[in-house]
């Protein structure tokens, strides 16, 4: 299983270090599944982790440095040895308005780089209410221009009105959107949207659900190690 934790725009510096601290603690002992975490850019930092404990970045911009006010590029990224990145968020999607075309151009970016990308795709109500031939054909657009074949991409199906909401997609929204882009894309498939710890266990044994990406229940350090100790036997 892979196991992530997105913080959006939450914890501190400091709550960031006990977060980290206590999960990489877990881990020392505990046998279990691939665990990333997302700090805010403000609280990326060197962290003497477990092999299988990844820090990655919410964001940055296909550069190494320059003149892009607001964002960070390679160089703070190399700063904390970051080689991991989310890609096509759904808040940076439909909140903050950014393009498919700048998200495929960062995507490139980072591939030729070699970073771990986490890749989000996943479709507003308005087009799941249109049905699963609708949604298939929206999530897919979202893959236009992404090379699916990239070694270190792992996707990951998150419904955009799932996402925060406490509204978590049915067993069989989950399965038919996910069995039908693992028959066409060999890489490793999350779900997130909603996910918590009353749901976990049964969301990520569903077939061809290969974790899980968390947002809200992930942001308490006890409960995101009671998730990762919850899932580490699901195969
Ligand atoms: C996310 O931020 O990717 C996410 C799935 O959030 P939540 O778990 O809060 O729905």
């Amino acid at each position: 299983m892979i196991i992530a934790s997105n913080f959006k725009t939450n914890h501190t510096r400091s709550s960031t270090k006990d977060f980290v601290g206590a999960v990489n603690e877990y881990l020392k002992s505990n046998r279990s599944s691939e665990v990333y975490v997302f700090p805010t850019a403000t609280s990326l930092d060197n962290f003497d982790l477990q092999d299988n404990l990844h820090l990655g970045a919410q964001n940055a911009y296909p550069t190494i440095s320059g003149s892009f006010t607001g964002e960070i590029g390679t160089s703070q990224l190399d700063e904390f040895n970051i080689k991991t990145i989310l890609i096509g968020h759904s808040e940076r999607r439909h909140v903050l308005n950014e393009s498919n075309e700048s998200i495929v151009s960062k995507y490139k970016y980072y591939m030729e780089l070699g970073y771990k990308i986490i890749y989000c795709i996943g479709e507003p109500l308005e087009v799941k209410n249109q049905g699963l031939e609708k949604t298939l054909e929206y999530v897919y657009s979202q893959l236009d221009g992404i090379d699916t074949t990239y070694d270190n991409l792992i996707l990951a199906y998150e419904p955009v009105w799932a996402i925060g909401t406490g509204v978590t997609a049915t067993n069989d929204d989950i399965i038919n959107i996910h069995n039908a882009i693992k028959k066409d894309i060999d890489r490793p498939l999350l779900y997130g949207g909603s996910v918590k710890l009353s749901n976990v266990v049964e969301i990520c044994s569903l077939e061809n659900v290969d974790g899980a990406l968390i947002g809200t229940a992930s942001w308490n350090k006890d409960d995101f190690i009671q998730i990762i100790e919850l899932t580490k036997d699901i195969k």
